[in-house]
């Protein structure tokens, strides 16, 4: 049943390391996106999750599942270019008319998150089992409540600036790592009607996705990004005066040589 707070998500994973790494199947043995789902309605029961991974047709994201998601979240790393450019499209008009994005760690170079953004979304990256501090910098943030000043993870990969992305509206978090670098983790951009949020920790030969301070930003974020309407944004119509205008009737003029 759906009320005024249920928050309709899909995560939607690759799901390739899961199935190739022992490593990896040790930590997410149904996957990473179940992993989520399981993780997140815990902290959330307003969050009703479901998943679609790329082996899907149409990767799971169909027009239908897409109509009824009020978040999308997205992990990808390996298979980026295998990510159909028609469903990329379909997505970002969906997040342009209103649907919440939540993009998580190696998705920052998926097709999506670069072509919401405009830009390579690039950075620097180091796996060297280190651990990583990440810094609350806007705890009035809904993204940030129940989070402390800080907290740690005994080990993640690096991730460091710049982080080749526009200017946020909002930077959450910044990361510190054993090496030295820092990196802005939480990142908040609006595009169109919908709200993006990139999330930097999760690398997949961690545990990252079942401690309690990252599946609390990610429910937070799923709340916080929810579709408020869908309204598409694809046209430019032509307007009607709402009061009297020199010439009404005058004809866009298109020059018959061009
Ligand atoms: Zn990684």
């Amino acid at each position: 049943m759906s009320t005024q707070e249920t928050v309709n998500v899909t995560i939607w994973n690759e799901f390739i390391h899961e199935n190739k790494s022992d490593v990896v199947k040790a930590i997410y043995p149904d996957g990473m996106h179940n992993a989520l789902k399981k993780n997140l309605e815990a902290v959330n029961p307003n969050l009703n999750c479901r998943t679609a991974t790329l082996q899907q047709p149409e990767h799971g994201l169909t027009e239908e599942v897409l109509a009824n998601t009020d978040v999308l979240i997205w992990w990808g790393h390996v298979a980026h270019s295998e990510v159909d450019d028609e469903i990329v499209e379909r997505v970002r008009q969906q997040v342009l008319s209103g649907m919440g994005l939540i993009v998580l760690h190696s998705g920052h170079f998926s097709k999506i998150f670069q072509k919401m953004l405009g830009t390579n979304c690039s950075l620097k990256w180091r796996e060297a089992d280190e651990k990583e501090r990440l810094w609350n910098i806007e705890p009035s943030h809904p993204i940030m409540a129940g989070i402390p000043d800080y907290f740690e993870l005994a080990e993640e990969e690096m991730y460091g600036e710049r982080f080749d992305v526009p200017t946020p509206d909002k930077v959450l978090m910044v990361s510190w790592f054993q090496g030295g670098e820092v990196f802005r983790s939480a990142c908040t951009w609006q595009r169109g009607h919908g709200q993006v949020f990139y999330f930097r920790p999760g690398h997949e030969t961690f545990p990252t996705y079942h401690n309690e301070h990252i599946v609390r930003v990610i429910a937070n974020a799923a709340k916080w990004a929810k579709r408020p309407f869908t309204r598409l944004t694809h046209e430019a119509p032509n307007s009607m005066e709402l009061e009297p205008v020199p010439n009404p009737s005058k004809e866009h003029i298109v020059d018959a040589n061009q």
